[in-house]
């Protein structure tokens, strides 16, 4: 690959011009625009491994995994072959395929806790399946959500919701009712006592609490010791259901996700990204009891023409069977995104620059401002035309990261020492740069 280039962006910069005039922004979901770091974004030939490469020839070390799907990297064989397998075979039928059952047997087997799993399309759905679930299940209306986490577009979460809601500065988006917006109560992420006076003030009213176990959409902020032991307490003592949103940490943290690697059960968890492993999946999930409220067992509507669609099926029951075949992969990717932090820190010590770097497993994020960050209010301190030059800085030189301060880095399997030896060097720069 190309190193130390100044690169250009010619092609990228036309192709943005013609997207603008027949989609929204030029993009089809707003973070991907580059709005809150400036400059216009780049347009992506293919990737591979753990390299992204774009339409002027220029290439990048991949930190944002398309979000998170590409745990094992870009274009991974096993992967592609499945699916062209798949492919030929048919793409779509509305009716049951065998693939649908192996997956979901693999999902309930490796994650602790989960008799039951639907196939959705997206992490939106979901997190929106799950909570008409438990106002189902438990026959009330309100839930609780945390400022800073996302749980994707759907009404009830765009309030103060983290990551692409929150860089565009529409915590509340126009189109969101007042009543649907009354049945979600906002709380501090990793602040009991604040979710214990919401429930105090709401007695026998709350359906669910529905959190990020690990959130990723205000930068990776970890829960505080004791956090999700006591808002498992909570929910308990008050008759309400703890979702886990596990789009981001599901297959990621550890097999079994947050639930596995926090200790905690979650009453629904949902799922996301590497469950499709690079296609279109979502997923939740829980114990058989609360599932058979579902139709067609129960009462409870939900479904998809597409859900459980064969060909998205292949890419994540490939990706699944790999990660189960391959435990110590979680670890790895641990001491990878470990050693990344380390570096990163060293260079930044005693340079005058504010920063905290938070990390767990091989989701990471970091904040140029001084303080502590453990939720929405602190993660927002962080300084903007820093974070922009560094998020530049580090582009043009060949490393790709999420454009906004309140999006986590992704490590991916085919990332390797030299990879990242790589981007500290870069690193080290850009830090000279600011
Ligand atoms: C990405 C994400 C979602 C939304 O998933 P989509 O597939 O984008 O709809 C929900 N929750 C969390 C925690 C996420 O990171």
């Amino acid at each position: 690959m190309k190193t130390n280039a100044m690169y250009t962006y010619t092609r990228s910069s036309k192709l943005f011009t013609a997207a603008k005039k027949v989609i929204p922004g030029g993009v089809n979901s707003p973070v991907r625009a580059f709005k809150s770091v400036g400059g216009s974004p780049i347009f992506i030939e293919k990737a591979e491994g753990a390299y992204l490469y774009d339409v002027d020839g220029n290439s990048y070390i991949d930190f944002i995994a398309s979000w998170g799907p590409m745990i094992l990297g870009h274009a991974h064989p096993e992967v592609i072959n499945a699916l062209t397998e798949r492919a030929r075979l048919g793409t779509s039928f509305g009716i049951p395929t065998e693939i649908e059952t192996q997956i979901a047997e693999l999902a309930c087997s490796m994650v602790p806790n989960l008799d039951q799993i639907r196939f959705v399309n997206s992490g939106t759905e979901a997190c929106m399946s799950a909570v008409r679930l438990a106002r189902g299940y438990t026959g009330k209306e309100k839930i609780i959500k945390f400022s800073g986490c996302y749980h994707g577009h759907s009404d009830s979460f765009l309030i103060e919701a983290g990551s692409g809601a929150m860089t565009f500065g529409t915590p509340n988006s126009p189109g969101v009712t007042q009543g649907t917006a009354k049945d979600t109560l906002l709380a501090r992420y990793n602040d009991l006592n604040n979710v214990a006076e919401i429930f105090h003030s709401n007695k026998g009213e709350i359906a669910a609490v529905i959190i990020e176990p690990v959130a990723g959409n205000m930068g990776c902020i970890p829960p505080v010791k004791g956090f999700m032991e006591g808002l498992r307490k909570l929910c308990d003592t008050h008759g309400a259901l703890l979702i886990f949103d596990e789009v981001m940490t599901g297959f990621r943290l550890a097999p079994g996700g947050a639930q596995e690697l926090l200790g905690i059960n979650a009453d629904i968890a949902t799922y996301g990204k590497v469950i499709g492993g690079g296609l279109p999946v979502g997923a939740f999930g829980a114990r058989k009891e609360i599932m058979s409220h579902l139709a067609p067992e129960g009462p409870v509507y939900q479904a998809g023409t597409l859900s459980g669609n064969p060909l998205a099926m292949s890419a994540g029951l490939a990706t699944l069977s790999i990660l189960n075949s391959r435990p110590e992969l979680f670890s790895s990717l641990d001491s990878k995104t470990t050693y990344l932090k380390n570096h990163m820190e060293q260079e930044l010590i005693g340079k005058g620059i504010p920063f905290q770097l938070n990390q767990l497993g091989s989701m990471m994020s970091l904040h140029f401002c001084d303080q502590e960050v453990v939720d929405f209010q602190t993660a927002s301190l962080g300084n903007n035309p820093v974070f922009n030059a560094y998020f530049h800085g580090m582009l043009k030189r060949g490393v790709y990261l999420p454009p906004s301060a309140f999006e986590s880095y992704f490590l991916n399997d085919a990332m390797t020492f030299e990879d990242l030896d790589r981007t500290i060097e870069v690193f080290r720069e850009v830090i000279k740069e600011i």
